[in-house]
């Protein structure tokens, strides 16, 4: 089974990119961002404390949110393989992930980094709070996900490549070029 890990700071085109991976490749997509996204527009009790995180611009807490990703997880039956958007986020995250996948006779395939310069980041998120309203996507809240993913989420840069599984990816340019150097790599796993 194929489980892709695809990383990047926000913004970097993580749900787009793997929207087209799903489309070639047959996998589940499990973005936890948009999980909690749907929590919060059903007005869930899980929703009002995610609201309270991603309003701040700060991640949830880890026990909570390796919690849900679990129980998505056991909601997929007869997978081909998955794709993790937005998961994990921290080191305790990724060794949440390593140790579920073992428990399922499985283990992360690759992962995949979307490297994008912040200046370009910040310029598509808020283009995106314009567009599709996010309320995450305006620059106060920009700015404190951006520190946030530099201190807690970019060192598992390390983390990965001490695994073996690390793969940069060009994440700027046309969208196709860099759906294609993801497809190369996952082709050859
Ligand atoms: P981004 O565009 O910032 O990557 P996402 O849609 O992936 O946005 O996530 C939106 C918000 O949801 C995050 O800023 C964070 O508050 C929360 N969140 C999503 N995934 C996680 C996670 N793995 N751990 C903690 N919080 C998370």
């Amino acid at each position: 089974m194929l489980n892709i890990v695809i990383f990047g700071a926000p913004g970097s085109g993580k749900g787009t990119q793997s929207a087209m991976i799903v489309e070639r490749f047959g996998v589940n997509h499990i973005s936890t961002g948009d999980v909690l996204r749907n929590e919060i527009k059903n007005g869930t009790e899980l929703g009002k404390v995610a609201k309270g995180y991603i309003d701040q611009g700060q991640l949830l807490p880890d026990a909570l949110i390796i919690d849900i990703l679990a129980s998505v997880l056991d909601g997929l039956k007869d997978s081909k393989g998955v794709i993790f958007d937005g998961f994990p986020r921290t080191i305790p995250q990724a060794e949440a992930l390593k140790k579920m996948l073992a428990e399922r006779g499985q283990q992360v395939s690759a992962m995949l980094d979307l490297d994008v310069p912040e200046a370009e980041l910040i310029d598509r998120l808020i283009k995106r709070g314009q567009d599709a309203g996010r309320a995450d996507d305006n620059l106060e809240t920009i700015k404190k996900r951006l520190v946030v993913y530099n201190e807690q989420t970019s060192p598992l840069k390390d983390y990965y490549k001490t695994e073996g599984l690390y793969n940069h990816i060009n994440g700027v340019g046309a969208l196709d070029d860099i759906f294609n150097e993801i497809a190369a790599v996952i082709s050859k796993l």
